[in-house]
């Protein structure tokens, strides 16, 4: 039985491991927290993502948990709306069938679906891969030593798998010039199942609202540069560049500010996405933000995750050997990746218009925003990929 061992239980490592279970791989599940992160905001599941997510057998469950996001409201600088828009028209998506779910009931959704089939191991990470040709010795953060037949990073953007085996990260992010800090802040009153927006140049202050919990997400993300923008700052040095940004500003952003002090649980970095030519070396493979991370303003990260798991998950159950099957799960997914990755830059520019002239533009923009023409762009992009079959017999 070929045993796999996987790095991150996010997103991609538990749907990679629910698919490889199914096709009769043992797998390993290797977290770096000691417990399943189920916080967080609502990510979108979108086009071929959610055949991916019918394929784990969660998808009911998940839908059963759709944020169904009523409208973003955009703010004045003095935080007074001025613009609605339905969220379809903003991010793309198909209503009625593509979903938003909070990322840590996905993420659990996902780890309850492999049962026990799988080995989950948290608090753990890993220090060492030695790719011996015919297996993949690993040294565990804990100082054991393991073999594998193949080994998956599903560790996120900062992944330690493709450090280990490509190499320092810095060639492999590309910075969008922004950072953000996002946190959770008290639901403003009146608001549920909505968001709201207020930029100024180069700024944006967001608070989405996903249900009536009283508790809400805030982000601050301002323009950056230099380490700021490149990953290489810490997350106290980026909230404090955040606060910098915001500071003396009005509408909704004195309330985030006081949130942001009170938060323990500010996730800060800078927006950059994984920019790679190939996803694999001998056995070890990336999948997910490690080996594509889109960055946040495509809205793609998850789709992209789940899809990738889809398609590495297929081409090893229906292939005769790994290399064939990571060479396969390249071509296969290669076009999407590159047409999800190319929305970042107008999705990071709508989202935080740098001049006055560019925010003027597209907030005109906004107020005409009609029905007819939700996204075209996103959507060409979110539905460029149709899943294959793969219903031939597994290979174990
Ligand atoms: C502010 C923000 C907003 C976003 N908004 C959206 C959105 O609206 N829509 C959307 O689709 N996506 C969004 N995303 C992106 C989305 O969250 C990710 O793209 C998606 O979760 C990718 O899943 P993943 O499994 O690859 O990585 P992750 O979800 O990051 O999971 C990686 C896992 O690996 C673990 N790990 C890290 N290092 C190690 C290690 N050394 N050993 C073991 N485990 C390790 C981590 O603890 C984590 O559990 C957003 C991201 C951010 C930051």
């Amino acid at each position: 039985m070929t045993t796999v061992l996987i790095f991150g239980a996010g997103i991609a490592g538990p749907a990679l491991a629910n698919l490889l279970t199914r096709s009769g791989f043992r797998v390993t599940v290797v977290e770096r927290a000691e417990a399943l992160r189920t916080g967080g905001y609502p990510v979108d599941v979108r086009g071929p993502a959610v055949e991916a997510l019918r394929r784990t057998g969660v998808l009911a469950d998940a839908t059963g948990a759709h944020v169904d996001l009523r409208r973003i409201t955009f703010l004045d600088a003095g935080g007074e709306p001025f613009a609605e828009i339905d969220p379809l028209a903003m991010t793309g998506g198909t209503g009625g069938r593509d979903i938003e779910v909070p990322r840590g009931t996905l993420t659990a959704l996902l780890h309850a679906s492999t049962g026990t089939g799988v080995d989950y191991r948290f608090g753990e990470s890993i220090t060492a891969l030695d790719d011996r040709g015919d297996d993949v010795r690993v040294t565990f953060a804990s100082g054991a030593e393991e073999v594998f037949d193949l080994v998956v990073g599903a560790d996120g953007l900062h992944s330690a798998v493709r450090r280990l085996a490509f190499g320092d990260e810095a060639p492999f992010l590309r910075p969008l010039g922004l950072c953000f800090a996002g946190f959770t802040v008290p639901t403003p009153d009146g608001m549920v199942r909505e968001a709201r927006m207020q930029n100024a140049p180069g700024r944006i202050a967001a608070i989405y609202t996903p249900d009536d919990s009283g508790l809400s997400h805030g982000f601050l993300v301002t323009a950056a540069e230099g380490p700021l923008a490149t990953a290489r700052s810490s997350t106290p040095e980026i909230v404090a560049a955040v606060r910098a940004a915001f500071a003396g500003t009005g509408g909704v952003v004195p309330d985030l500010l006081t949130a942001l002090d009170r938060a323990e649980d500010v996730y800060a970095d800078s927006v950059c996405q994984v920019r790679m030519a190939d996803w694999s070396r001998g056995r070890v493979a990336l999948v997910g933000d490690a080996a594509f991370g889109p960055s946040f303003p495509t809205g793609q990260g998850t789709s992209l995750a789940l899809v990738g798991a889809c398609v590495l998950a297929g081409e090893l159950a229906t292939r005769d050997d790994h290399a064939e099957a990571f060479a396969a799960y390249r071509e296969v997914m290669r076009e999407y990746v590159d047409l999800n990755h190319g929305l970042a830059d107008d999705g990071a520019a709508r989202l935080v218009p740098r001049t006055e002239e560019a925010l003027e533009a597209r907030n005109a923009a906004l107020t005409t925003m009609g029905e007819g023409d939700l996204a075209p762009e996103q959507n060409r992009a979110i539905n460029s990929l149709a899943l294959p079959d793969y219903d031939r017999p597994a290979r174990v």
